[in-house]
This record gives C-alpha cells, structure tokens and sequence, in this order.
C-alpha cells in the first residue's frame, strides 16, 4: 500500500562516527552542502539536519563534531558514552531523529556511499515508499577477499532463510512509520539489515556507486565482520539448529548400518581389520558432535544476552539545537 505524498519532508540524516577525525570535517561540509541544495530546490525542508552518532570515539572526532554544532545548528551530535558498535549507533540516531523527522537517512561518515543518491531516495519516499534500500552497484572499490566473502554470505543468508538485500549496507531511507515500527523491536542481538525487511512496508531499491574511503582506515575489523555475519545468521534464522538434528540423524543411521555390518561379519566369522574404519567414525562422530554443540552453544548466547534485556547503547549526552 502506497500514499502518493507532495510536501517537502523534514529530513534528518544519520552519521554514525567511530574515531573518523581525518574526514569528519569534510564529510560535514558535503553533507550539509548536499543538505542546502535540497532545502534551495524544496525538495526538503528547511528543518531538516544532520545528526552525527559519536560511538565512543577516543581521537578528536567529538571535538571536531562539537566545534562544528557550535558553529551551526544544522550539525546535531549524539555521543555515546562508548563504543556499541556500527548497528547500534545507527540505532542510537534514528531513535533520536524519529520524532523530529518525516525521514531518516543512513549514512557512513567516511563518504563511500554517493550523497547525491538522495535525491532518488526521496523521489521514491514521495512516490509512497517508506523504507528505500541503497545498492551499491559494484563491488570494484573493495579487495577481492572482502567481494567474495560478501558475496558467499549473501547467498549463504538467502539459503538460511533470511530476507537481506545483496549490496545493500544500511545506507537507506526509513520514513518516520517504519521507524515508529522499528521501535517496537526490543531485540538485543540487532542486525538491522535482516530486521527491516521484514517489517513489511512498501520498499524499493536505489543504486548508486562506492567510492573509494577518502580518508582514515575501515573501522570494521574483520572481528567486528565476523561478529555482524554471525549475528546476521543467528538472529534470523534457526535453520542451522534444524540442520544440526538433521546431520544427527544421518550419522546415527550410518552408525546402525555399520553395526549390522560388523555384526554379520563377526557372525561370518570374518577378520574385521576394524581399525581405521573405528578411527574414521570416531573423528567423524566427534567432530559432528562438537561442530554441533558450537552452533547451540551461539543460539544459547544469544538467548542469554537476550534474557539480560540490555540497552543497545548509552547516550552520554545530545547536542539539538533548533534551527531559525
Ligand atoms: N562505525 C561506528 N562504530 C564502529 C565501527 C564503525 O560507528 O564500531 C562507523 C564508521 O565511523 C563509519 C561506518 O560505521 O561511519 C562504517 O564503517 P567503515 O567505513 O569503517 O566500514 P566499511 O565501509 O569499511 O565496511
Ligand atoms: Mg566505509
């Protein structure tokens, strides 16, 4: 269901921010650049900001943003009182702007995903849509390590049952209803590109393309990836649990099957040189067993840090000035 709209939307764009001292100030310039062009042209309104999510940053990047609010009010910051991770600073800012806005926009601060995309993202808000996805075009600017990993996970999700976008990386538009929606979800373990497809709404895909980082170093370790992908999996899908009972059962088949075997051999009265056969299963059989209790092992760590009910951050402080 879609309602054509036609005024101009109050919109907040959302930065979240870790230790990105060497760009931020040139991000801020091209964002509120990008950000009065659109007021000019009416296409947003004269309300709309930007608001950058300090998530625990410990270089200069809070003094930088704080300098930066000082001098104009278009520039709002949120800092955390630590690091809670990219989902959760995203979270963080559009919790914050939900109330003040029509949309919000999603953006990384090291300015990789194109701005001028927006004015697609909004064409489509207008059109009805209230979640518009960015899809990068091409994977070209990243190394071919990180291309087929993404590329594997995607399809790995998409067998496990999970609804995420390919190339999609939570640079999106999400209209004030879908993120009164979105606050609804009280989980722990968030992974906000498999959580909001499923919420339902009217949505639509803009593609743009992936610059190169300008300036500073990719905050997401490869510890922080394989945490996000873990989660990714393990919160949306239970499927891996099935497929654990699933390989349970075939070994004990296999296993019965060999014992009717040794069995009508010792009954043969054959020599069974059993040894390496019995040195195959046992591995085979510890390994299975071991690979099994890890994955229910991950799905009971997500369910106790779930029972914890923990915030997903902390707002040390907010700086929302009102724009004249
Ligand atoms: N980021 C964050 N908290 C973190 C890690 C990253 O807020 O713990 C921000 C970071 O400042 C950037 C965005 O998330 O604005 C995406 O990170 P990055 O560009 O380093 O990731 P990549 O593009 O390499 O996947
Ligand atoms: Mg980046």
């Amino acid at each position: 269901m879609k309602n054509v709209r036609n005024s101009s939307p109050t919109l907040v764009l959302v930065v979240p921010c870790y230790n990105e001292e060497e760009i931020i100030e040139k991000t801020a310039g091209v964002l509120s650049d990008k950000l009065h062009r659109l007021e000019c042209s009416d296409i947003i309104s004269e309300k709309s900001r930007i608001l950058f999510v300090d998530d625990g940053s410990c270089d200069e990047t809070f003094n930088i943003l704080y300098k930066l609010s000082d001098m104009d009010s278009i520039f709002s910051v949120l800092r955390l009182a630590g690091n809670s991770g990219h989902q959760n600073a995203i979270l963080a800012g559009m919790m914050t702007a939900k109330d003040s806005a029509d949309i919000v926009v999603t953006i990384d601060a090291d300015l990789q995903q194109d701005i001028e995309a927006l004015d697609k993202f909004i064409e489509k808000y207008n059109e009805g849509y209230e979640i518009v996805y960015g899809v990068r075009n091409d994977r070209k600017t990243d190394g071919w390590g990180k291309r087929t990993s993404a590329t594997l996970y995607y399809k790995l999700m998409h067998a496990l049952g999970s609804k995420v976008i390919p190339n999609h990386a939570d640079y999106r538009l999400i209209s004030a209803k879908a993120l009164e929606a979105l606050a609804q979800y009280s989980e722990v373990n968030l992974f906000l590109r498999g959580l909001i497809p499923t919420m339902g709404f009217a949505s639509d895909i803009v593609y743009f393309d992936v610059k190169e980082r300008e300036a500073g170093k990719s905050k997401y370790t490869i510890k922080k990836m394989l945490t996000l992908a873990m989660d990714g999996i393990t919160s949306f899908s239970t499927r891996p649990l099935h497929l654990i009972s699933v390989a349970g059962f075939i070994v004990v088949v296999l296993g019965v099957i060999m014992c009717i075997i040794g069995l009508v051999d010792w009954i043969n009265g054959k020599n069974v040189p059993g040894y390496t056969t019995l040195l195959v299963i046992m591995l085979v059989s510890t390994g299975t067993i071991l690979l099994s209790l890890g994955v229910i092992g991950e799905y009971i760590a997500k369910i106790y840090m779930e029972t914890k009910r923990r915030p997903h951050y902390i707002i040390d402080s907010l700086i929302w000035k009102e724009i004249k």
